[in-house]
């Protein structure tokens, strides 16, 4: 029999948790046709490969899917974008945070850009934005969640009020909408405007149009740190939302922000495990590392400077040293609670570009300013810019990767380290999230063993998600798989980010070989998923 790819001489890991075994795969179109232990096995069937991969012994497992993802605009402008695909992942969940790609018009224009890299939508419903990602080429599948700040802001513009009766008729109309395509639920953003100002009602009301669809709702909870309720609080806030709607909650890259909050991570998974006993059904992913990526804006401003107004508008204020004046007190609370000055590194800032990579203290150290009053002016020049805040304990990131209904996520986008989408200073999440885990948490610090670590990057984002025929290695699954050496795996770092890691020899996506030998193939085979 004709077969399209052959994996010999590999150690399996399936994606359960099961310990790893000696074994190879038979791929015919994009599934797995055949498991096997043996290579006597492909003799007896007489199977013919066009192409035979020997794993010569590395370590085989299904691909990652990546459920905490920005890349709903990357391709449009470079489809061979590959920071993902170059790291094992091969599935993407877009829309998160509140923020999609659709629905789009003048008012949901800002949110919508936030992750644009300058790209001009052509699109405006659900619809035709699904039209667009189907089309585009992609290294990677794809498969969105509604934005429910992007939602919001479409329907009402960024207005701190509760929706009316129509606004919110009209808001579940589109979500309904949506979810019948195939988005795979609704995500928040409750840190952002406009999510922040939704009233629990109007979360509940949406999260029960998600349920009854079998759809998950992921959250950037209101507080991660002590900004506005504080992290206790915020997580308390979700579990709510989930209990009154029975929607499948996925609180989204969890972490315990800032050292006012540091050590909170045993209590906050307590709270999540009673819950869980309570019925309801809740999970969390992160990304392991100890700094995050954020907007500067909606990290220092307070949210009713930001609430009824466009960027452009918020720039406009912000220039009025009056303004300024009242807000100083709070925008150097929120940089102390944020680690300090130095703890700032600018990633993306568009107004300048040869500030990125330098910390926010040594830029203003260079001008004779202080932190603040520099970044006063940074903001004015350019609100959406964004920074890496290290502000994370080591204790609480361990905490958390060891919870079993933890899974790994990245909160970055699929890159290229030279073109358009290779600007900036990136967060090393963009090209290294996974070899990060399997290098430092797996490997040389133990935290995690290996097979664990798999099941977090595999089978369980596909069961949360709906993915129902990835995400493990057996027969009929789609060939989504990964084959990587672990001794090998060097990830990126902080003063080397966009570099693409090692140790990742092969990467299939859909049955086709888009790395090979640790080489990028040219191929896009990635897809549009909507069931
Ligand atoms: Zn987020």
């Amino acid at each position: 029999m004709k077969v399209d790819l052959l994996i010999k001489n590999a150690k399996i890991i399936d994606g359960t948790s099961n310990p790893w075994y000696y074994g190879g795969v038979v791929i015919k179109g994009d599934k797995i046709l055949e498991v096997f232990k043996d290579n006597a096995l492909i003799k007896a069937k007489n199977y013919q490969a066009l192409k035979i991969i020997d794993a010569q012994n590395k370590f085989l497992t299904p691909s990652f899917i990546d459920v905490h993802s920005h890349s709903d605009f990357v391709f449009f402008l470079d489809s061979n974008a590959q920071s993902k695909l170059r790291q094992g992942v091969t599935t993407e969940v877009i829309g998160n945070c509140g923020i999609s790609g659709a629905p789009y018009n003048e008012l949901s224009a800002d949110q919508v850009k936030s992750f644009s890299y300058g790209y001009q939508p052509g699109w405006e419903n659900v619809e035709e934005f699904a039209a667009a990602l189907s089309e585009v080429e992609k290294t990677v599948n794809l498969t969105p969640l509604l934005g429910h700040g992007t939602l919001r802001s479409y329907v009402m513009g960024m207005e701190n009020r509760e929706a009316t009766a129509a606004e919110l008729e009209k808001m579940k109309e589109i979500l309904a909408r949506a979810l019948k395509l195939g988005y795979r639920g609704m995500s928040t953003g409750l840190y952002f405007s406009p999510g922040n100002f939704a009233p629990q009602a109007e979360l509940i009301a949406l999260a029960e149009v998600v349920s009854s669809k079998n759809g998950v709702l992921t959250s950037h909870i209101r507080d991660e740190g002590v900004k506005s309720i504080g992290f206790i609080r915020a997580v308390k806030e979700i579990i709510s939302i989930g209990e009154k709607s029975g929607v499948s909650l996925e609180i989204s890259h969890l972490k315990a922000f800032g050292p006012d909050v540091w050590g909170r991570s045993k209590q906050v998974l307590d709270l999540i495990e009673k819950a869980r006993t309570r019925g309801v059904e809740i999970t969390a992913d992160q990304y392991p590392y100890l700094a995050t990526g954020g907007l500067m804006a909606s990290d220092v401003l307070p949210n009713e400077f930001l609430s009824n107004k466009s960027n452009q508008k918020a720039m406009e204020e912000l220039k009025d040293k009056k303004v300024q004046a009242e807000l100083r007190d709070i925008v150097k609370l929120n940089i102390k609670r944020r680690g300090g000055a130095e703890n700032q590194i600018i990633a993306n800032y568009p107004a300048d570009h040869s500030l990125e990579g330098m910390t926010l203290k040594q830029i203003s150290d260079r001008q004779g300013l202080e932190p603040v009053d520099m970044l006063f002016n940074m903001l004015t020049e350019y609100l959406a810019g964004d920074w890496i805040s290290r502000a994370l304990s080591e204790d609480d990131v361990v905490n958390f990767m060891q919870y079993y209904a933890l899974m790994i996520s990245s909160d970055g986008v699929s890159l290229s380290n030279s073109g358009i989408l290779g600007s900036g200073n990136p967060h090393p999440r963009n090209y290294g999230s996974y070899t990060e885990v399997l290098s430092k948490y797996v490997r040389d610090k133990k935290v995690l063993n290996l097979e664990e670590a798999v099941r977090k990057m595999t089978s369980l984002p596909a069961q949360k998600f709906n993915l129902k025929n990835r995400g493990l290695i057996a027969q009929n699954k789609v060939a989504d798989l990964v084959i990587f050496d672990l001794d090998q795996i060097k990830s990126p770092t902080f003063s080397e980010p966009d570099i693409y890691p090692d140790g990742i020899s092969a990467v299939i996506v859909n049955g086709k070989t888009a790395v090979l030998n640790g080489n990028y193939q040219q191929l896009r085979a990635g897809k549009l998923i909507l069931s």
